[in-house]
Formats: structure tokens, sequence, C-alpha cells
């Protein structure tokens, strides 16, 4: 899991615009359903689905404002780019 930024290096930016989003990525006290992919790109689960029949999959959307202040906080080009280069890799 992440969370390793001792050094102050974080890989990701997300949570600096605000109070709310920086507690919910820190995610100490609970588990949060917006979480930072491997592509670096900030996702909210948006619901659950059901693949088999005791384990209830997350739905996950890309976000481009923070839900709590409004705030800009990823390019959807730049989402998109990064989404295309991942299916091209699979
Ligand atoms: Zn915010």
């Amino acid at each position: 899991m992440a969370g390793e930024t001792e050094n102050g290096s974080s890989e990701h930016s997300f949570g600096t615009c605000c109070d709310e989003l920086n507690q919910v990525m820190s995610g100490e006290e609970f588990e949060p359903l917006i979480t930072v992919g491997d592509d670096n790109i900030l996702y909210m689960s948006v619901g659950l689905i059901d693949i088999d029949e005791d384990e209830p999959g997350m739905v996950d959307h890309p976000i481009f404002f923070c839900p709590f202040c409004g705030k800009e906080i990823q390019d959807a080009d730049e989402v998109r780019e990064k989404m295309d280069a991942l299916d091209e890799e699979s």
C-alpha cells in the first residue's frame, strides 16, 4: 500500500487542495473510497458490482475535480492519455 512518504517526496500531489481530501488520502482511520491507482490517477469508487457471489467488486471512475472544494486536481486529457497508455500495455 501507499504511505511510505517519509522522505517528503510523495509520488502524487493529491490532497494538497484542502484538509478534507488530504484526510481521505491519508486514510488512517478508514478505507477511503478515493484512491490513487498504480497509474497515478485519482479514482473514486462510485458503486459495487457483482462479479463473484460473495465478493462485490468496486466500480472506479477517475475524478477530475476535488469533491470537497471543487478544485481541478487532474487534467481530463492527461488522465485519458494515461488510461490509453495503460490499455495498450495489456
Ligand atoms: Zn479539495
